[in-house]
């Protein structure tokens, strides 16, 4: 079974040594397949870099600890390494890219993951599989990458992705503040699915609770000042909608 492991993670951004700043100060976290993980916390927190520092964008320095993959050195790892072992990472803000379309985005993304692009009749079959199994009309994939895209459109590919790639471990970062009430069921209905697969861990990285009331996280992690500061069940994610994240804040200064 998938399991990441995150260990005493340590990441700056920035740079050089000179003026870059540590925004990860020691996260541990483990997430297997089947299990669905909430990271909540306040603006600034550093859990978009937790996110980008698995994904390995090249502005963040990781500074000390590993991030493992069944056992393998993601750290190692180039970003499409990365996600041809399986990894995903779904961006805060995905790019307009004009002329390209989303059928040959989702192709060239196969073929990333793969190895090998798929032939063209035997995507086009998978596809429309995929669309139908999440209620996508047929028309989305002429759409160009992005362009004038809802927020719920925004999820729909996303998880329209995930139906097609299959990763074991899927990071999601949600602002949830851009999203309307259709995107948000769009992840929920997405993140439920594949959860009950068991086959994909899913990580949920959010600041708002208003998500969990559509998804049930088996664990959710509050994080603070860089690094988590606190851990429980569903149970917490209704603690911090009642009581908010100050207590939590102090705590990780
Ligand atoms: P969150 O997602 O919890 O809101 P972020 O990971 O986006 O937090 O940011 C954590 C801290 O790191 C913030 O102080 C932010 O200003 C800083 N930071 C994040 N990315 C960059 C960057 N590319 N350049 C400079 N500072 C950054
Ligand atoms: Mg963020
Ligand atoms: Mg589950």
């Amino acid at each position: 079974m998938a399991t990441l492991e995150i260990r005493d993670l340590h990441v700056s951004v920035g740079a050089g040594t000179d003026g870059s700043k540590e925004i990860l100060r020691g996260v541990n976290l483990t997430v297997k397949a089947g299990e669905t993980h909430a990271i909540m916390g306040p603006n600034g927190s550093g859990k978009s870099t937790l996110a980008y520092a698995i994904a390995g964008h090249p502005k963040y320095t990781v500074t000390g600890g590993t991030v493992t993959l069944d056992g393998e050195d993601v750290l190692e790892m180039s970003v499409d390494e990365r996600a041809r072992a399986g990894l995903f990472l779904a961006m805060q803000y995905p790019v307009e890219v004009p002329g390209v379309s989303v059928s040959n985005f989702l192709r060239s993304a196969i073929t990333a993951v793969r190895g090998e692009a798929p032939k063209l009749r035997d995507f086009s079959k998978e596809m429309k599989a995929a669309m139908d199994a999440l209620s996508i009309d047929p028309a989305f994939a002429q759409r160009s990458l992005n362009e004038g895209f809802s927020g719920g459109e925004k999820k729909r590919h996303e998880i329209l992705q995930l139906e097609l790639l299959k990763p074991k471990i899927a990071v999601l970062d949600e602002t949830d503040s851009g999203l309307d009430v259709d995107a948000l069921k769009v992840v929920s209905e997405g993140v439920n699915r594949f959860s009950a697969q068991g086959e994909t861990g899913v990580l949920l990285i959010t600041h708002y609770t208003r998500i969990l009331r559509y998804v049930k996280p088996d664990f959710v992690h509050v994080f603070a000042g860089g690094k988590i500061v606190a851990e429980g069940g569903p149970e917490l994610a209704d603690v911090l909608e009642n009581e908010g994240y100050e207590k939590y804040v102090k705590a990780g200064a």
